[in-house]
């Protein structure tokens, strides 16, 4: 038997998607609501520019304070365990390879299984998903479920947050927790 295999994006999707906002507040000194926060980039709470925030983030150790204090969403632990009895799990994160060894600790320090874990170092999870030949994803970032669903045609899960709620197709089925996610993946392929 051939095991389903499934592509879970890390931010947002197995952390809370109010971690980096809450650590921007605490830290940097936004006051961003989670509940009106419409942009997904971090850097237009601030008045710099992407490039130049993300070169801040690196340079005073926030980058890395940011993943290391996330908070995982609530049961995620539970259910990667169960999922991973039955699928193949791949976390595929848009972050880079450089901090590698900070996800790896934390993924440990919050007792999650870990088989494979693929650092893209940009938004483009497509190709991920053909070398992999994933059959269904998990993800946050409405643009990276528009563009593995178009451009693969597999089904996306779509984690509801603040910054993703517009108008999705068919193949995008938005869900409002880890619970209602699994139920969704049963659904395209039951356990026996
Ligand atoms: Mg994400």
């Amino acid at each position: 038997m051939i095991q389903l295999k499934i592509g879970i994006d890390i931010d947002g999707t197995i952390t809370h998607p109010s971690s980096c906002f809450n650590y921007m507040n605490k830290y940097l000194g936004t006051s961003i609501d989670f509940e009106m926060a419409s942009e997904y980039e971090l850097h237009t709470y601030t008045d710099m520019g992407q490039i130049e925030f993300w070169e801040f983030m690196v340079k005073s150790g926030h980058e890395l304070g940011i993943y290391r204090e996330s908070t995982p969403q609530a049961f995620v632990q539970k259910y990667l365990w169960e999922l991973r009895q039955h699928f193949d799990l791949h976390y595929v994160t848009a972050r880079s390879e450089i901090v590698r060894p900070v996800t790896e600790e934390w993924i440990a320090r919050h007792e999650l299984p870990l088989d494979s874990l693929i650092m893209t170092g940009s938004h483009d999870k497509v190709q991920v998903v053909r070398d992999l030949s994933l059959d269904l994803f998990m993800e946050d970032r409405l643009e990276n479920a528009l563009q593995i669903a178009e451009d693969t045609s597999i089904p996306v899960i779509l984690f509801d947050a603040p910054y993703n709620r517009k108008a999705l197709p068919e193949n995008i089925i938005r869900v409002s927790s880890w619970d209602e996610a699994v139920q969704t993946i049963y659904k395209f392929a039951p356990i026996r």
